[in-house]
């Protein structure tokens, strides 16, 4: 047998089908699938690539880095980060941008210890390891959400070396927020003042902005040091993406002092498609995102109150689309490709997710009775 072949019997024609179906039944993944940029198609023919520094202009001239820095001024403003401390770039997903948060959490920090819930996404765990950041897990309350409590108890005891703090805004599994205002009112009262926030947005970092209620997440007001979101989970992309964002001042101190270059990227050569989506999408739909927001967090709630009086699992948090629920059988499981943890599953609503999808759900698992057809 050659090993010089590919196989023959892959067809993008049956690969195209497969796909086609398979996203008509997904809820499990938090990916915006309602999305449109066929009009972009003519940048595949070009090697589309931001080499380092998105302000840093360099010799390759096959770049959107101009692209790209309107996409961070757009987050900058979004989360009131000032214009003129605002630093970031548009990495291949939440990952990097967690990654790149506590590496700078680390550099400004050498000897910090990084804390974070047990809710926190294994991204989090990941990037502990690789930078040999010693990790505390800080137990989390039933909903997800990081105790306050037990993070006030750990730092107590802990008040010398600085702390690097992750937040989840929208934990994985259950869309938990942790509350920002809270976790700074802890670190006031212990007087701890070497610290860095990193808030790890990937999932509900578009939700919060858009939602009453919710502690903001605002770099002026609060001292937070970075934030990474996922740019195909809300937004949606054919192409995973995402955007972290820090205060350039603190970006600067370390990239000079350890590098002495422009190379403050986790990637070197990055993907230069991604950039031109985002901010073609936030272009055409800026003025929907809060609309969308409200439309997902009202079909959460359908789903959620229909589950809540047989489902004793169920679950729906403030600021999240995330509905959790007992797990419902391997056959339903994989054929709406949900999620599972241990003996629970979720659904989170995402934009393609119209109420008739999930009313169909709910009859699948025996919670409504079909719809009665009329002959
Ligand atoms: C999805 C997610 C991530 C990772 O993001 P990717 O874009 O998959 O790399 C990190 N944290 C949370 C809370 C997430 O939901």
């Amino acid at each position: 047998m050659s090993t010089s072949t590919l196989s023959a019997k892959l067809s993008i024609k049956l690969l195209l089908e497969r796909l086609r179906q398979k996203s008509e039944v997904h809820t499990g993944y938090p990916f915006n699938l309602e999305f449109n940029y066929q009009h972009l198609i003519e940048l595949l023919q070009y090697a589309v690539i931001n080499l380092g520094d998105p302000f840093v202009e360099g010799n390759y001239g096959i770049n959107s880095k101009d692209f790209e820095r309107e996409v961070i001024g757009f987050f900058s403003r979004l989360y009131n980060l000032p214009q003129e401390d605002s630093w970031g770039y548009v990495t291949a997903g939440g990952t990097e941008g967690n990654l790149y948060g506590l590496l700078l959490a680390r550099e400004l920090y050498p000897n910090g210890i990084l804390y974070g819930s047990e809710d926190s996404h294994y991204s989090v765990v990941k990037a502990s390891r690789m930078f040999r950041l010693p990790f505390v897990q800080i137990r989390s309350q039933s909903n997800g959400e990081i105790d306050y409590s037990a993070l006030h108890q750990v730092l107590a005891t802990n008040r010398n070396p600085p702390a690097i703090i992750n937040l989840n805004v929208g934990s994985t599994v259950k869309g938990a927020v942790d509350d920002v205002g809270k976790v700074v009112e802890i670190l006031e009262d212990l007087k701890i003042n070497r610290f860095h926030i990193h808030v790890d947005g990937a999932l509900a970092g578009m939700f919060v902005p858009y939602m009453k209620g919710a502690t903001p997440l605002d770099f002026e007001r609060y001292p937070i040091g970075s934030l990474a979101i996922s740019g195909h989970k809300f937004i949606g992309s054919p192409i995973p993406c995402g955007v972290v964002i820090a205060r350039k001042s603190q970006v600067q101190s370390f990239d000079v002092e350890y590098i002495g270059s422009t190379d403050t990227t986790i990637m070197g050569s990055r993907n230069g498609i991604t950039p031109v989506l985002l901010w073609d999408a936030i272009e055409r739909k800026q003025h929907l995102f809060s609309e969308e927001v409200n439309i997902c967090r009202q079909r959460a709630e359908h789903l959620y109150n229909s589950l809540k009086h047989s489902d004793e699992k169920a679950l729906l948090n403030d600021f999240s689309t995330t509905v959790v629920f007992n797990r419902p059988g391997k056959a339903i499981e994989s054929k709406w490709q949900l999620a599972t943890y241990g003996n629970i599953a979720h659904i989170i609503v995402m934009q393609n997710h119209t109420k008739m999808l999930l009313d169909t759900f709910l009859e699948e698992i025996g919670i409504l009775k079909p719809a009665r057809t009329i002959v």
